[in-house]
């Protein structure tokens, strides 16, 4: 019988791959950074399965032009890069990998909190400069983690996880989400409107998907609102801030400083103007970035595009409404 064609966007972790080639005839994209788009349509035109990643742009035309292909593993709890809607029309299920990344992005939102808040990035820039001369009474005073308020936007998964580590730093837990979340209570979480969030946290840390209710949901109108002392963290899309509305807000000391792991656009231009401010700490987008998490995900989307490929029912469908369901 003949393999299946499949296509990986981008040499993932070997377990994963390991899974896909032993039961299909493999197309790899070898290069670090995304394969074209004119590419990766070309090459889904003659694909039975494709594993993408988050800077895979799967539109409509895309789809359209692919009259084999079964099924879409993206390699990513998040899938604003795919059209659902558009997958779902044509019957293709879009396999996506949550719940096994959310400790690890938790992790990465609390390390970007903490570094935000005792300036560690500056600490550690001022020390390879050669400036420590002596024990300053002054020198890059922070702020307090313990006992602080932390605001969460959007309390899934990566935000319940973040506000179980908050407890042990014994935060006062305030949040806004599209509707009130029992595990949130039962950790002792306020369920307040989105502009109290704002206006009460000494830190604000974002868990949204990136939708269009929620692009730019961070612009100078919610800035306005929050602290000048008010910490932002985003480990979850970039296009959830508006990035001049931030800069605005970090040069004129609206706020006191941001934290990102992502950006928008993403990778963030060599000029962008945040790259200038000391308040604003970036990460490339690593917040699955551990060996465990990124081996567990790859083989995650190893077995939702192989499911896929058999024409059995995904383990983790983004669109479950392609089996006739809600
Ligand atoms: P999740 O469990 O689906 O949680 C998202 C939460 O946001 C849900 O409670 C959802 O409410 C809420 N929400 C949706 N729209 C909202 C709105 N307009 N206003 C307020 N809340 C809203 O997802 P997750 O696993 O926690 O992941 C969250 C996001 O993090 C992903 O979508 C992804 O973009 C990002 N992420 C980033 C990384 C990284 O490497 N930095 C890693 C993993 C994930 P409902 O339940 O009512 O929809």
């Amino acid at each position: 019988m003949t393999q299946p064609n499949v296509f990986v966007t981008r040499r993932i972790p070997d377990q994963g791959l390991a899974m896909i080639r032993q039961a299909c005839a493999v197309t790899l994209w070898e290069d670090e950074l995304p394969p074209p788009y004119n590419v990766l349509r070309a090459e889904a035109a003659r694909a039975d399965g494709l594993l993408t990643l988050l800077s895979d742009r799967v539109d409509a035309p895309l789809l359209e032009s692919a009259p084999r292909l079964k099924v879409v593993s993206q390699m990513a709890v998040g899938f604003d890069n795919i059209d659902l809607a558009a997958a779902t029309a044509r019957g293709i299920p879009v396999g996506h990998t949550p719940g096994v990344l959310t400790e690890t992005t938790a992790d990465l939102a609390f390390a970007l909190l903490m570094a935000a808040a005792r300036r560690l990035p500056e600490a550690e820039r001022f020390v390879h400069a050669g400036k420590w001369r002596t024990w300053g009474p002054m020198l890059l005073l922070g702020q307090d983690i313990h006992g602080a308020t932390l605001g969460i936007v959007g309390m899934g998964r990566i935000g319940l996880a973040v506000a179980r580590r908050a407890q042990g730093f014994g935060m006062r837990i305030i949040y806004y989400s599209r509707r009130e979340s029992d595990e949130a209570r039962a950790l002792g979480a306020e369920y307040l409107p989105l502009d109290e969030v704002f206006a009460q946290a000494d830190f604000i840390s974002l868990h949204t998907p990136l939708t269009p209710e929620t692009y730019h949901l961070i612009d100078d109108r919610a800035f306005a609102l929050m602290k000048p002392t008010a910490i932002l963290i985003n480990t979850a899309r970039g296009g959830v801030i508006d990035p001049d509305a931030l800069y605005r807000a970090l040069s004129t000391g609206k706020i006191a400083a941001a934290a990102l792991d992502v950006t928008e656009p993403e990778p963030i231009p060599p000029d962008s103007p945040l790259l200038t401010l000391d308040n604003c700490l970036i990460v490339p987008h690593i917040g699955s970035a551990s060996v465990a998490t990124r081996t567990r995900i790859a083989v995650m989307a190893a077995e939702n595009l192989l499911a896929g490929l058999r024409g059995e029912r995904l383990p983790h469908c983004a669109n479950p409404q392609v089996y006739g369901q809600e």
